[in-house]
């Protein structure tokens, strides 16, 4: 048969004391500490370029919508968060979108739209928030989704960064 010897504790050991000040001087130290604790929503999220907030629809200097509604982000989204009617135009360009809806509930901010669309005519933005108080509400179309192209200038410069990789040099 083992027998397992076991220390005989002090009286401090016995009433926790180590740990006990080992606790207070840790919660001593982290007093005068800066807190790091964000107030939000009064100190948002910080964001930058690669954020990959909500899908957002790029509305040209010329005022028209870039989407040309050819369906390609339609298919590649993963939760079938979009949906699209095209229509004609009179214009050269075409085709435009006549209902373009996204379904913020089922959008896992993938980016997959982003890049399968041969237009650039749909970036991530830096929007993170999200509520409302209908899932209805939460079914954004096309007045929701528009960005002018300068609100998404940083993330654009930054996907183009990205895909200059993959471009041959001259
Ligand atoms: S970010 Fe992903 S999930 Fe959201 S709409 Fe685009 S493809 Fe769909
Ligand atoms: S892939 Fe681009 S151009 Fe095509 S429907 Fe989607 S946003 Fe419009």
């Amino acid at each position: 048969m083992v027998v397992v010897q076991r220390k005989e504790l002090t009286l401090a050991e016995r009433l926790y004391l180590p740990e006990v000040l080992r606790g207070l001087s840790l919660t001593f130290r982290k007093f005068f500490e800066k807190p790091i604790t964000r107030q939000y929503p009064e100190e948002p999220l910080p964001t930058d370029e690669v954020t990959r907030g909500q899908p957002r629809l790029v509305v040209k200097d010329d005022g028209n919508i870039a989407c040309v509604s050819c369906g390609m982000c339609e298919i590649a989204c993963p939760a079938y968060a979009i949906t699209i009617d095209g229509g004609e135009t009179d214009r050269t360009i075409e085709r435009e979108p006549k209902k373009f809806e996204i379904d913020m509930l089922r959008c896992i901010l993938c980016g997959f739209c982003e890049e399968a669309c041969p237009k650039d005519a749909i970036f991530m933005s830096n929007e993170l928030e999200l509520a409302d108080y209908t899932r209805a509400g939460l079914v954004y179309d096309m007045e929701k989704l528009k960005r002018p192209k300068s609100a998404l200038q940083r993330r654009i410069d930054y996907i183009y960064k990205l895909n200059n990789r993959w471009r041959s040099k001259p």
